[in-house]
This record gives structure tokens, C-alpha cells and sequence, in this order.
């Protein structure tokens, strides 16, 4: 009698067979011998926001802010540009290495500004359509929010709103088509929306997805305080004096 695999099944056949293409105890980075995905030299010169040039929200930061699509959101945090290393580890994250949700998490929550303002009372990550979660097999911003999540002790609401199929992909569009694939493209799910949530995406390009969730948001939730959580953004123009290597943050940190 044949077995059939359940789609659960199928999706743990797949997250196990992603660390067959993470070289056996090398960094993603550097390749050199290391036990963490990306070893400690290579995480701490990698660039990250300095958040104190900015009051912890990137939104003060006018060439940040004047890039992206407005929207009821009203605070920022992200760990860097979309520029080299991060922009090839979010790549390799979002297209067959699941595993990294893990370390891009935990920078996240040790470069990133978020963890030291007043935190969300949930974390709401940004929808995946169906098509995307049967090819991709994994939910990239679920697994960021459950991360998270359990390490701060927030509550993650999972299907708090869905994309509908079959919308044309986000990645080759611009601005002005972007909305209007977006207008009809997510809808709410169930359950209500406490005072403060963080919408977590992977990387805001135009900004033009966290302003339509955040208008959905505020629709049903005209009160409710929106941050956006997300691991890098692509301004029209980066900045690189909003930029420290990690190293100089963590010292800093502790002068
Ligand atoms: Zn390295």
C-alpha cells in the first residue's frame, strides 16, 4: 500500500533537505570553519542602521522615509540597507534556506532599534499567497515572527489576513503597478487588533505592501499603533552614513 504524504510532510521532507545546500560547518559568508551560520568577523563587519542617529524609528530619516509608498504605519525598524552581505543572505533565506530565519533573527533583535522602544502587543507577519507557500513550502516571515516572537515574548497572529492566489509577483513592478496589484490582492482574516502591532516583512522595496496592510489594519482598527519590523529596506538613495559596522554598535552598547 502506498503512503501518501500530507502537505505537512512534504514540507518537513524539504526544510530537512535545505541543509544539504549550507556547506557542513562553513560560514555563508566567508566559508571559513565555523559552528553558526555566519561566523562572528563577518557579522560584526557587516553594516547595520545606526539607530541612534535616527530616535530608533528609520522613518526620521528623510531619504528613508521620502522612498517609501505613505501609509498609516508610524515607526521603522530594519537592520541595514538591501546591499551585500545582507541582501545575499535575505536571498538565499527566501529561496531555499528556511534555516536562516534563525541568525537573521537574532541580529534582528541585536542591531536592530526594535527591542529597545515599546514593543508591540503582537507581531503580524506579511501574508504569503498560496501559490508562493506551494512553491516556496515555507512562510518566510511566519518563521521570522515565531522567532521573535517566542524570544520577546510577544504573541504571533498567524492568520490574521491571507493574500488571495494569484496575483502577479510584487519583485518586477513598479511603484504605480505595484498598488494597484496590491489593491485587491490581501484581505483580514479573524481576530482583533490590541493597541500596538509590528507588521514583519522581510525586505520594504517601495513600502507599497506595508501601506496597504496597514490600511486594511486601520480600517477595522482605526487606533491601533502599526510598526514595521523588517530585515532590510532599498531606499531611492542609501545613505551609508546612517550606517556603523556591527562591531562599533556592540561597543558602543556597552561604553
Ligand atoms: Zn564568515
Amino acid at each position: 500500500m502506498s503512503i501518501l504524504k500530507t502537505p505537512i510532510a512534504k514540507c518537513v521532507e524539504r526544510l530537512k533537505g535545505a541543509t544539504k545546500f549550507r556547506p557542513a560547518g562553513l560560514c555563508y559568508l566567508c566559508q571559513q570553519h565555523c559552528k553558526a551560520a555566519v561566523c562572528e568577523v563577518c557579522e560584526q563587519d557587516c553594516l547595520f542602521f545606526n539607530h541612534q542617529k535616527v530616535a530608533g524609528n528609520l522613518l526620521n530619516w528623510p531619504n528613508i522615509k521620502q522612498g517609501l509608498t505613505p501609509g498609516p504605519y508610524q515607526k521603522m525598524c530594519a537592520l541595514s540597507y538591501f546591499q551585500w552581505p545582507l541582501d545575499h543572505l535575505i536571498r538565499r533565506f527566501k529561496y531555499g534556506h528556511p534555516l536562516l530565519a534563525e541568525p537573521l533573527a537574532q541580529w534582528f533583535l541585536r542591531y536592530s532599534a526594535a527591542s529597545s522602544g515599546q514593543l508591540p502587543d503582537c507581531l503580524l507577519p506579511v501574508p504569503i499567497s498560496p501559490w508562493r507557500f506551494a512553491k516556496r513550502q515555507y512562510h518566510q516571515t511566519l518563521l521570522l515572527a515565531d522567532y521573535l516572537g517566542k524570544h520577546l515574548d510577544i504573541p504571533v497572529m498567524p492568520k490574521w489576513a491571507h493574500r488571495r492566489g494569484w496575483q502577479r509577483s510584487q519583485q518586477s513592478l513598479g511603484r504605480r503597478e505595484r498598488l494597484r496589484n496590491l489593491k485587491q490582492a490581501y484581505e483580514l482574516g479573524s481576530g482583533n487588533f490590541p493597541a500596538r502591532v509590528a507588521l514583519i516583512d522581510d525586505v520594504v522595496t517601495t513600502g507599497a505592501t506595508i501601506a496597504t496592510l496597514s490600511r486594511l489594519i486601520h480600517q477595522v482598527a482605526p487606533h491601533t499603533e502599526i510598526m514595521v519590523w523588517a530585515l532590510a529596506v532599498t531606499p531611492n538613495k542609501a545613505d551609508q552614513a546612517l550606517l556603523l559596522p556591527g562591531r562599533q554598535i556592540l561597543s558602543n552598547r556597552q561604553a
